[in-house]
């Protein structure tokens, strides 16, 4: 049985950078990363818009609004140090007719609050920055940026492995139990003991926990979000990244354009309740998926509240044409000819019971455990940050324990 300090469940980019951040902290402690995949980055990670997001969207002091500033920071610095391909593309957000200037506005104000670099252009300066755009009004972000962060989460394994962690995959964690002081973690790669677990397992973060310990407070519903790519002749449609006005209650919501770092452009996500947890297409179906979501009291409070806009989702994923008139409020001169189909990502969205969305990152504690669980978008974005807070936790708990029982961290440190 392999004994570490800390064991991190999953290998997407939240679990890595809360490694990268406790080995540059602690650089003795004991560490390893259990992935059910073959690789890192296989879910959320490796399967989003690549956006570095600013910040502007969400709710001054909130931990999304403070981390994604942080984490932007993060991110473009470790950038910068390993060499790694990104680029400011810069973001407009199009208010189209006039009773979305107040909406406007406010997020204006937002951004400002939050410390982003912004300003509010008329019709004329946003023809200049985005020529095929209809809007009359925008926000105009130039430091929002793309970049591969399949890429970004490669990199990461590097320096873990660099620092003495380790970095298991195939490992599906199955079950873990109490053995006095210690997590025994029954793995598809064996047995691991931990002093602490941190679960950042993104789609399947609210069925970990210490067997016979508290249930998860949320559930995870998935939704898809499915994209379509312009063909590279009408590549020339947008040059950045331009994104509608979003609705305050559902922010997440909104098919955008967006030039990824590869120079594509990228049309979407839209978001449709999936019955898969890692269903990529629209036929996807796991039974104990869809069962678990029919069975949660929150789904069903979930649907009557937002029915009107589950169902415009769910047509505008099975009608093209529905999709590229979303589209078409923003660019008009997109058309149906100009889209073909790219893959899907599926977004790991906590809910709670009573059928609201947790608007914030979650992260729980229990004996044994932190659990990360809600990190929807801009956590890519926010990841080093994320993993900063997380680290912190978790080395206040290990050193409150070693502060406890002194000869225990003397033997985790003779046994690596
Ligand atoms: C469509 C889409 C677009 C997005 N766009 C952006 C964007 O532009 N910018 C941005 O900042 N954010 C974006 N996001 C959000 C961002 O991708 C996620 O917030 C982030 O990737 C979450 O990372 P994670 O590590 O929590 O989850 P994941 O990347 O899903 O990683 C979780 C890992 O846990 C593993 N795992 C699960 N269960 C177990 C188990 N039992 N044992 C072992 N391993 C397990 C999984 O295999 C997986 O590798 C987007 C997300 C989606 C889906």
């Amino acid at each position: 049985m392999e004994q570490a300090d800390v064991i991190i469940i999953g290998a997407g980019i939240v679990g890595l950078a809360t490694a990268h951040g406790l080995l540059r902290e602690r650089p003795d402690l004991k560490l390893c990363l259990l992935e059910k995949e073959e690789g890192a980055a296989q879910h959320q990670t490796g399967h989003n818009s690549g956006v570095i997001h600013s910040g502007i969207y969400y709710r001054p002091g909130s931990y999304k609004a403070r981390l994604c500033r942080q984490g932007k920071a993060a991110l473009e610095r470790f950038l910068d140090e390993q060499g790694i391909q990104y680029k400011r593309r810069g973001k407009v957000i199009v208010a189209v007719d006039p009773s979305e200037r107040l909406r406007l506005e406010a997020l204006y104000q937002r951004g400002i609050e939050n410390g982003v670099d912004c300003t509010l252009v008329g019709a004329e300066q946003l023809r200049e920055i985005e020529p095929h755009t209809a809007g009359q009004w925008a926000i105009w972000v130039p430091e929002t940026g793309v970049v591969d962060f399949g890429v970004v989460a490669a990199r990461m394994v590097d320096c873990i492995v660099e620092r003495g962690g380790r970095v298991v995959t195939n490992a599906r964690v199955q079950r873990v139990v109490e053995d006095r002081d210690h997590a025994v973690i029954a793995s598809t790669q064996g047995e691991f003991r931990a002093r602490l677990v941190i679960n950042c397992a993104g789609l399947y973060s609210d069925r970990l926990r210490l067997e016979g310990g508290r249930r998860s407070s949320v559930r995870i519903l998935p939704f898809r979000g499915e994209y379509y790519s312009l063909v590279e002749s009408r590549r020339d449609l947008c040059r950045s990244l331009i994104y509608p006005v979003p609705d305050p209650a559902l922010p997440f919501l909104g098919v955008h354009l967006s030039r990824g770092i590869d120079e594509a452009v990228h049309c979407g996500p839209n978001a449709v309740l999936a019955w898969d947890r890692e269903g990529y297409r629209r036929r996807n179906l796991r039974l104990a998926d869809a069962w678990d979501t029919l069975r949660f009291g929150g789904f069903w409070r979930m649907a009557g509240r937002y029915m009107r806009v589950g169902t415009q989702e769910w047509w505008r994923s099975w009608n093209k044409n529905a999709f590229v008139r979303s589209l078409q409020r923003l660019v008009p001169d997109v058309s149906g000819a100009d889209l073909e189909r790219s893959p899907a990502g599926v977004r790991a969205q906590a809910v709670r019971p009573d059928g609201h969305l947790v608007d914030d990152f979650l992260i729980e504690e229990e004996p044994f455990f932190i659990h990360v669980r809600n990190a929807p978008s801009p956590a890519a974005t926010a990841s080093l940050a994320i993993g900063q807070v997380v680290g912190e936790q978790a080395l206040a708990r290990l050193d409150a324990t070693s502060a406890l029982h002194p000869s225990r961290a003397a033997a985790t440190i003779l046994q690596r």
